[in-house]
């Protein structure tokens, strides 16, 4: 099988892409390599973030690398935290710190929908490049609902499981998820 590195220190993400490329793939982690890797994200859309990611574990390895740049768009903030979903609260990034300011800022706010969107870049050489881009519509909750997933997924009520990422199973997760939905957009260009 052929191996993949996966361009994220973000062990949440990691274990989902494992996950959905089990099979096809044998997918490594930066840990699994010992590798370090955390080029500045200066791109203004996760497509951009995604391909410096890649490209940089790339420039390292020469390997096959996959990296995934996701973040929430919640539509009464204007599209925040969108590409600053991680460091949303500040450096370094903190989950639980990024939740309560979303709750602060969205207190009183009736419009309270919102997707996760994601795009994954699979970076084999620099003339063999390729995307896929995935979202998942919902609406952030008044307050956490489950502790399951990672981010904001105990804030993010999901319009087609209809329950928070946060009770959801890994697998109910992954039948919906950005990330899913970006995995497989990629696969049927990766299968072209
Ligand atoms: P990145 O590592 O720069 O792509 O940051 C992505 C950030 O977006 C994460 O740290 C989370 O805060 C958030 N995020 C992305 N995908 C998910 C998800 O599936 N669930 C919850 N939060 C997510």
């Amino acid at each position: 099988m052929e191996k993949l590195i996966v361009a994220s220190n973000n062990s949440g993400k990691i274990t989902e892409i494992k996950e959905l490329l089990s099979g096809l793939y044998e997918v490594r982690s930066l840990a699994d390599e010992n590798i370090v890797s955390d080029p500045e994200e200066t791109g203004s859309t996760f497509e951009e973030n995604a391909f410096i990611k890649a490209e940089a574990v790339y420039r390292l390895t020469g390997c096959a690398c996959l990296a995934d740049d996701s973040g929430l768009i919640v539509d009464v903030l204007d599209g925040a935290p969108g590409v600053y979903s991680a460091r949303y609260a500040g450096e370094p990034s903190d989950s639980a710190k990024n939740n309560a300011l979303l709750l602060a800022n969205m207190k009183g706010k009736s419009d309270r929908t919102a997707r996760f969107e994601c795009a994954v870049v699979l970076y084999k050489s620099p003339e063999d490049v390729l995307t896929g881009v995935g979202a998942v519509e919902g609406r952030i909750l008044d307050a956490p609902c489950g502790s399951g997933g990672f981010g904001y997924d105990p804030l993010f009520f999901c319009d087609d499981l209809q329950k928070s990422f946060g009770v959801a199973s890994r697998e109910e997760k992954n039948s919906v998820s950005h990330r899913a939905r970006a995995l497989k957009q990629l696969m049927e260009k990766v299968r072209i």
